[in-house]
């Protein structure tokens, strides 16, 4: 098969979002197949990566950051890797692009709403940053404005000329980011307009999404690696489930048909409303989230003798931490799923899971970061 000309990324040089443009997609699989390989071979055989049909402009959620140039014109961009000089982006290949037209066109409002750009040197200046969200499903579009402060000059103004041209945005957030810190948000939310969240639908479930929730940025190779959580669970009907680190709900809410009952477990607050909500929205009983450390509700959960035949989990770049870890082995779940978005601390994981007493059965690699080296594997853990 001829395999088609890739495009050609204008600011990778000095980007560094992406590790690989100017590598065909098959061989970027490629690579991330042995990276992959190379860790995980020991547990078990690892099967082909599932790659994307169409690996462009994949992200659902665009970030710039906003500020001037020596000349002091306006530019967003991308920090430099390692520091906080802003590249200016003009065109990205693997980001939304109406969301990106959507920031170019604030980008060009700012000067006549007279609205400064923040200085994070000085710390004068208002808007810092601009993230959209899009529901690939719903259309459903947020713009968030990470301001300095929470007093934005005409704001019901902006938001109309916005509207103007993008008259698809279904709600803007002024989130107040007033400290001095690499944290894109801050703690507060101004709706300015619609209702302050987005909806999308994966695996035919409907989901609210806030500016601080946690939503995987590639919806479409998230449906295929829910499809395998699930299918990998193997639910009967009759199993107590946890979904750990679950986020606003997703996996549990996708696998609570084939439950008897589901425990999410998530640390963030707005995410927890979100997936409470989510539960509710779907007219889904089964399911129940809980607020807290994943590990210490582990811990409780097994303190308490309570079981668990199933447990999802999902945790971030780090992993689990040891409390989760011990406390998973004590609950002694039939089944564990491990989703994970870093080969290297899901290796970690597996060592001390396999050494007691479960068994890895399958190793799925999903490419979930088209042009970036971050790669998701998923594992099905079996108790011997
Ligand atoms: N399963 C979800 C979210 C995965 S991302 C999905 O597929 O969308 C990891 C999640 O873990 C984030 O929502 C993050 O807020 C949460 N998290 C991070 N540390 C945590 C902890 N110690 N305990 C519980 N949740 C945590």
């Amino acid at each position: 098969m001829e395999e088609k000309k890739p495009l050609v990324c204008a600011s990778t040089k000095k980007c560094g979002g992406c590790q690989y443009q100017g590598t065909a997609y098959e061989e970027q699989l490629k690579k991330k197949q042995k990276h992959v390989q190379s860790l995980l071979n020991k547990f078990g055989k690892v099967n082909p990566i599932i790659g994307m049909k169409e690996p462009y402009f994949y992200r659902n959620k665009v970030h710039a950051v906003f500020d001037r140039d020596r000349k002091g014109n306006i530019i967003s961009g991308i920090y430099e890797a390692k520091s906080h000089r802003v590249v200016p982006i003009e065109k990205c290949l693997i980001e939304d692009e109406k969301s990106q037209e959507i920031i170019r066109t604030i980008r060009g409002m700012l000067k006549s709403f007279k609205i400064r750009t923040y200085d994070e040197d000085s710390g004068y200046g208002l808007l810092r940053h601009v993230l959209v969200r899009r529901g690939f499903a719903s259309g459903e579009i947020m713009v968030v404005l990470v301001v300095a402060s929470p007093v934005f000059p005409s704001k019901n103004n902006f938001v109309k000329a916005l509207r103007k041209v993008h008259p698809e945005i279904t709600t803007v957030v002024l989130n107040v980011n007033d400290r001095h810190t690499s944290m894109v948000l801050g703690d507060r939310d101004i709706v300015i307009y619609g209702k302050g969240f987005i909806r999308d639908t994966l695996c035919g479930r409907t989901f609210r999404i806030s500016p601080g929730s946690f939503y995987q940025v590639n919806p479409v190779q998230t449906e295929v690696l829910y499809g395998k959580a699930v299918e990998y669970a193997g639910l009967t009907g009759n199993e107590r489930v946890i979904d750990a680190y679950c986020g606003i709900g997703t996996i549990g809410i996708i696998a609570s048909a084939k439950a008897k009952e589901v425990i999410g477990v998530e640390l963030n607050p707005d995410a927890v409303r979100d997936a409470r909500i989510n539960t509710r929205e779907n007219k889904i009983q089964n399911v129940q989230i809980r607020q807290g450390d994943a590990g210490a509700f582990m811990e409780a959960m097994a303190e308490t003798g309570e079981h668990a035949d199933v447990v999802f989990m999902d945790p971030p770049r780090a992993g689990s931490d040891e409390k989760f870890m011990a406390s998973l082995l004590k609950l002694n779940p039939k089944k564990v799923i491990y989703i994970s978005c870093n080969p290297e601390t899901m290796a970690r994981d597996l060592n001390y899971l396999t050494k007691k007493g479960y068994g890895v059965k399958k190793i799925q690699p999903v490419d979930m970061f088209c042009f970036c080296d971050h790669v998701e594997v998923i594992c099905e853990l079996v108790r011997k």
